[in-house]
């Protein structure tokens, strides 16, 4: 537990939260200002800002637990699909540092965008800087 955490005080019962689902890890409740009815937050119950920062099996639990909710979800809301993401980092928009997935409900007509539309121009990347990259990434995932 991280002091001055909101999401570590509602793991612990200090701060109430509306509890959906629940593991002996993995804690998920009801976003307390959604952006669509029956959006929901996964939470690992032990404190991690990003989601890197978790043990491997931690971040499968804690991906078991959203792909699990997403049809009781949208079913709850009668939706017609969701949009399931986290923002990992401050520089993404993640403004409670303890890392948390969501779930949000879509539905055809809520006037919402795809993740894509959060970025900009796409950069120019050419065939070299593709091979650097990909390299570079699967050097690191060893
Ligand atoms: P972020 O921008 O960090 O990805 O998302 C944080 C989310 O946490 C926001 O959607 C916000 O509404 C939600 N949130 C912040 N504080 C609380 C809280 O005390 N209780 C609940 N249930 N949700 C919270
Ligand atoms: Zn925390």
């Amino acid at each position: 537990m991280s002091d001055d955490c909101i999401f570590c005080s509602i793991v612990a019962g200090e701060i109430p939260s509306r509890t959906v689902y629940e593991t002996d890890d993995v804690l998920a409740f009801l976003d307390a200002n959604p952006l669509a009815p029956g959006h929901t937050l996964v939470i690992p119950k032990s404190h991690h800002e990003h989601v890197q920062d978790m043990p491997n099996d931690l971040a499968g639990d804690v991906f078991a637990v959203m792909q699990r909710l997403v049809h009781p979800i949208e079913s709850a809301v009668d939706a017609d699909g969701s949009t399931v993401a986290f923002n990992n980092g401050e520089v993404a928009g993640q403004e409670v540092p303890h890392t948390h997935g969501h779930v949000v409900p879509r539905f055809e007509d809520d006037g919402g965008r795809p993740i894509h539309s959060i970025f900009g121009e796409r950069p120019e990347l050419g065939d070299d800087e593709l091979d650097d990259i990909a390299a570079s990434i699967a050097d690191g995932a060893e």
